[in-house]
This record gives structure tokens, C-alpha cells and sequence, in this order.
């Protein structure tokens, strides 16, 4: 058939009941929010889940499990930013409970990120993944300084970010810092790493009758003070439809699931 011919012949239509329109798929209602495949994460790891079973400081063994686990991740083709929390080392709060002043308090508590930064980047290099710590504060031996266009220059080449210091201001969170990078970052979620997989109706560990929510609004969080992330954090999130998977970041292979769309966890949104 020469070109003309096969121009003008009417184009054959495809014989599927869409375009039969037989289409009858019942759409899930709007309420049930399908999980993804994600292009690019922002993983919020806390201090804690540093600790171990030990409880403070770093375990060397549970830092190498987290990192063989971004590893994964990373080596499927996906973009990861990370935050890391530094409660197993030193927290704000706390510090002004015993006295001192809270802004001081927090900026150790911000360098105590860094410890953690630092010793995740090194877990990971040991392994061949190319990393970069950015810290929102300055400090040029260690870490480069936290310039947003930058960062997502290093995720688009396939590096693995890590934002240290939090937002580098007092009274603030590594929560709430998760949520703005993600935000600046363009990512497509916050994926909140903990120690039981999901949002429960008390706390598991002390009430073995709770039950797990798989899903939930941002407004749910805040109403029921479920205790998910602090509430700018989540305010953050919902101003901005930034959807939150928490997770257990213990159980193996869990990062994998949850960033291919499969429904572990809890998905806090809309
Ligand atoms: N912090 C701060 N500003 C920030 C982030 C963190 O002042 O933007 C301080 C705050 O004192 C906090 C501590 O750093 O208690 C450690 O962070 P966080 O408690 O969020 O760590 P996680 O609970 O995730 O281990």
C-alpha cells in the first residue's frame, strides 16, 4: 500500500470496551487515595532508629541495614533527599527542661544532626552510593552549605542528599525540616520512617488491641493528636497536599514496598 493509500484509509480503531463505550470500571471513590510508584522521595529518618535496640548514639549495624535499604531504593532509579533527626543524641526540649536556654538547647540539638548526617553518608559511600550532606548551618569542612537549586541538581544526576542541621533555626523540628524539603525539593512524598509499621489507634507497644489505620486525613492527625510528626509538620504537609507513608523502617524491604505504590504503612493525606 503506498502512503497515500495507507493515509486515507480510515484509521482502524481499537476494539476495547473503552473505546466501545463499554467502559464500566468502578472508579475508587475519592476518599481512597491509590499508592504510587515514586520518582522522587524525601525519607525522614529520626535519631531513634539510629539508636538501635541501645536506645542513644549510633549502631553501626542498623546504620548499615537503613543503608543497604536506600541502596535499593536509589539502584531502582529513584531520587532520594533524606532529613535525619538527632534525638539519639541530643534534643532542645530536653535541654531547656533541665534548665538551659531552649535556642541554645536546639542548636545542639541541629549539630547533633550532623553527627547522624555524617555517619549515614559514610554507610553509604561505603557502599558505592554517591552522596552529598547539605547543611543549613554553615559548616564548610563537613558539609556543603544548603543551597536548594543545587540539591536538586545532585538528585537529577542520581546522589543521594542529605540535609543536616535541620532548618538550621531554633524551635523547629527535623520533621517540620522534612516536610519544607520535601516541599523544595518537588517530592512526590514524605516518606516517615518508624519503628511500627503505621499509625495506630494507641500506641502497639502498649496497647497490643490497637489497630492500624491504613489510611487517614492530615485533619484525623491533628483532631485525634496522633503522634505522627509535631503539628507544623503536618500543617506543613496539608497546606501544601504533600501526601505522608509511615512506615517501619525495620522490617526488611519495607522502603522498597512502600515506594513501588504497595499499600504498607499508612498514607496520611487530603
Ligand atoms: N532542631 C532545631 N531546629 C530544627 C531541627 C532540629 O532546633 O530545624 C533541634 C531540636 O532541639 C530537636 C533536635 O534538633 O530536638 C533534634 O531534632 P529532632 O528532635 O527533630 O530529631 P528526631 O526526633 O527526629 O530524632
Amino acid at each position: 500500500m503506498s502512503w497515500v493509500k495507507a493515509w486515507k484509509s480510515p484509521r482502524k480503531k481499537p476494539n476495547t470496551k473503552k473505546a466501545r463505550g463499554l467502559d464500566l470500571t468502578v472508579k475508587a471513590p475519592f476518599f481512597i487515595m491509590k499508592r504510587e510508584h515514586y520518582k522522587r522521595v524525601l525519607l525522614k529518618i529520626s535519631g531513634e532508629a539510629l539508636a538501635g535496640e541501645q536506645g542513644f548514639g549510633i549502631d553501626t549495624d542498623v546504620l548499615d541495614g537503613i543503608a543497604n535499604e536506600i541502596q535499593a531504593i536509589q539502584k531502582s532509579g529513584i531520587e532520594v533527599a533524606i532529613v535525619v533527626g538527632g534525638g539519639n543524641i541530643f534534643r532542645g526540649v530536653k535541654g531547656a527542661t533541665r534548665g538551659m536556654d531552649r535556642a541554645t538547647a536546639d542548636y545542639m540539638g541541629m549539630l547533633a544532626t550532623v553527627l547522624n548526617c555524617l555517619a549515614l553518608q559514610d554507610a553509604l559511600e561505603r557502599k558505592g552510593v554517591f552522596t552529598r550532606v547539605q547543611s543549613a548551618i554553615e559548616m564548610r569542612a563537613l558539609a556543603e552549605p544548603y543551597i536548594r537549586r543545587k540539591a536538586v541538581r545532585h538528585l537529577e544526576k542520581g546522589r543521594v542528599v542529605i540535609f543536616a542541621a535541620g532548618v538550621g533555626s531554633p524551635y523547629f523540628t527535623t520533621d517540620t525540616t522534612a516536610a519544607l524539603r520535601a516541599m523544595e525539593m518537588n517530592c512526590q512524598v514524605l516518606l516517615k520512617a518508624t519503628s511500627v509499621d503505621g499509625i495506630y489507634t494507641a500506641d502497639p507497644k502498649l496497647h497490643p488491641e490497637a489497630t492500624r489505620f491504613e489510611q487517614l486525613t492530615y485533619m484525623d492527625v491533628l483532631q485525634k493528636g496522633l503522634k505522627v510528626m509535631d503539628s507544623t509538620a503536618i500543617s506543613l504537609c496539608m497546606d501544601n497536599k504533600l501526601p505522608i507513608i509511615v512506615f517501619n523502617l525495620r522490617a526488611k524491604g519495607s522502603m522498597e514496598k512502600v515506594t513501588q505504590g504497595q499499600t504498607i504503612g499508612t498514607l496520611v493525606h487530603i
